[in-house]
């Protein structure tokens, strides 16, 4: 009686190497033969050939699975539709076969057979889904590595297919028994020092949220805003680019640290209002400023040693409202050691501010420092937000931005400010053949003036091409499954004056909220 096991990899990153699969199979059937209870209740009745003289013996059958790696997307889809909670988790175990505790609770029959004309007889005992994103994450947490991850994770989703559980007390130490005897029998034994790190992995993962709030990102466009947004959740989720007013809306980020929960806020650079949209990247930005905490305000360290009206309206604000203010001299790997200093000094002469840090959001230098001074500062509290809550940008808004990156990095200078994005569909899509998770996205690119219309289409519609290849590239890598992007250009003349359509793009003042 053998345990067989058909593996579908629907997820692009991070890729389930031949040794990572062996692994898996090994340690899964390992853990069959120590979780199984065999019994004559897995015995087959015979059956009798019609006509036939020869005696009839039991029938003992192999029992197969199938362990799917999918998407964090798809996780989160799955867990909304089978068990109403829209969360990504490490591993998901659907059953078809009634087993308790390794023994087998109904006779299995010939209606069991995956196919009862097979040489080979088989029975399907269920089906395993991993998210390998996610267990990549907490094999950093747990100090381990990612093949011991997905080999206990399968163990795991395996006992549940032979009815184990961790409810009560009892029952989890014996599940927990099992795993650790199949990963040991596999060569992923930890030894008693492993397992003391583990514990104090475990333990710092897992550590209570005992401060909590709100810190805002504020000053000029283009300073490094978004890209500290980046640096610090270590994943996408604001663009950025090398041209002012790139943040239109306010971007929510949650970072959690040993027991801290820091809500970051990045908003849209200080600039003068012409229309209807600065009004609202203006509200944007008083909104994160009153629900603060901690304002950063981020400056270049390259700027002239001098005190603009902009920096200085902004730490009063923050001073007639008692916040704590930090100063952050971004762009520290561009800057010469004596452009700081003299920086520093003419800002703390005539600003006062409880920190001020010079750091790169680009090459991560200083922001260790920032994290421990940010801690310092915040006040005690429960979690804000749940961690998988981390963002208030879903997949669709972060393509429509994307794709208004890319005519950000495309486009002459006014051109872009003229331009909005609207996704007009997003479908989650499986690809017949290789099983692979994609999504089928279909956008408007809104411009103001028909001229601007002809250039963003370009020469023989050149440049769009470029804009549609380079953009669906972008999604596919960060959304983390292929795109197929369809775009469309369209012409709006003054729709950064005329709320209906603001609102229809996405920037409405009422929808500006922080939870
Ligand atoms: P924001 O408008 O303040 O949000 O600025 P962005 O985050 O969009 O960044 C503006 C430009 O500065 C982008 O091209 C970034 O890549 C670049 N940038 C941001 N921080 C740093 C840094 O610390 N070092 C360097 N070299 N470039 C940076
Ligand atoms: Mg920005």
């Amino acid at each position: 009686m053998k345990l067989k096991t058909t593996i579908i990899k629907r997820q692009r990153q991070p890729q389930i190497t031949d040794s990572n699969q062996a692994l898996i199979e090994a340690a899964l059937t390992r853990a069959f033969a120590l979780a199984l209870h065999p019994g004559p209740e897995l015995e087959l009745s015979p059956i009798q050939v019609a006509g036939s003289s020869e005696p009839t013996i039991p029938l003992m059958p192999d029992f197969r699975i199938c362990l799917s790696f999918i998407s964090p997307a798809r996780m989160k889809e799955i867990n909304a539709d089978q068990r109403d909670v829209a969360k990504v988790t490490d591993v998901l175990s659907f059953p078809s076969l009634n087993f308790h505790e390794g023994q087998i609770q109904e006779s299995l029959g010939v209606q069991d057979l995956l196919d009862p004309g097979a040489e080979d007889l088989e029975v399907f005992l269920g089906d395993i889904l991993i998210c390998p994103a996610r267990a990549a994450k907490q094999a950093e947490n747990y100090g381990h590595s990612l093949e011991r991850e997905l080999a206990f994770l399968a163990v795991h989703g395996l006992l549940h297919l032979l009815g184990y559980d961790h409810e009560e007390p009892g029952e989890e130490a014996r599940m927990r028994a099992l795993q650790t005897q199949a990963l040991e029998d596999v060569g992923l034994g930890v030894s008693p020092a492993d397992l003391e790190a583990l514990a104090d992995h475990r333990e710092e993962a897992e550590t209570p949220i005992r401060k909590a709030g709100f810190i805002a990102l504020l000053g000029r466009p283009n300073v490094g805003k978004s890209t500290l947004l980046n640096y610090l959740l270590g994943t996408e989720i604001a663009i950025t680019s090398y041209k002012p007013q790139t943040t239109r809306t306010m971007i929510r980020g949650v970072l959690e640290d040993k027991g801290t929960q820091m809500v970051f806020l990045d908003t849209p650079g200080i600039h003068p209002a012409k229309h209807s949209l600065d009004r609202y990247m203006s509200k944007a930005i008083s909104l994160a400023m009153s629900e603060a905490d901690i304002f950063l305000l981020m400056i270049d360290a390259r700027f002239k040693p001098r005190v603009e009206e902009e920096e200085r309206r902004l730490a009063q604000y923050a001073r007639d409202r008692g916040k704590i203010l930090f100063l952050l001299l971004n762009k520290a790997d561009l800057a010469q050691a004596d452009q700081v200093l003299p920086l520093i000094q003419t800002f703390s002469q005539s600003l006062s501010f409880d920190e001020i840090i010079p750091l790169s959001a680009k090459t991560g230098e200083g922001i260790d420092i920032l994290i421990d001074q940010i801690k310092k500062y915040l006040p005690k509290g429960e979690a804000i937000f749940s961690s998988e809550d981390y963002t208030n940008q879903t997949e669709a808004i972060l393509a429509g931005e994307l794709i208004r990156q890319q005519v950000l990095l495309q486009m002459q200078e006014e051109i872009p400010h003229g331009v909005a994005v609207k996704i007009t569909d997003f479908q989650e899509k499986t690809d017949a053949a290789s099983q692979e998770d994609q999504v089928h996205i279909s956008a408007d690119i809104i411009c103001d003036r028909p001229g601007h219309k002809a250039m963003l289409l370009g020469k023989g519609g050149a440049r769009i091409k470029t804009i549609r290849q380079k953009s669906q590239r972008e999604i596919s890598r960060i959304l983390d499954r292929k795109c197929h992007l369809s775009l469309y250009v369209r012409v709006k003349e003054g729709w950064r004056d005329r709320q209906p359509d603001l609102a229809d793009l996405g920037y409405r003042i009422q929808d500006l909220e922080i939870d």
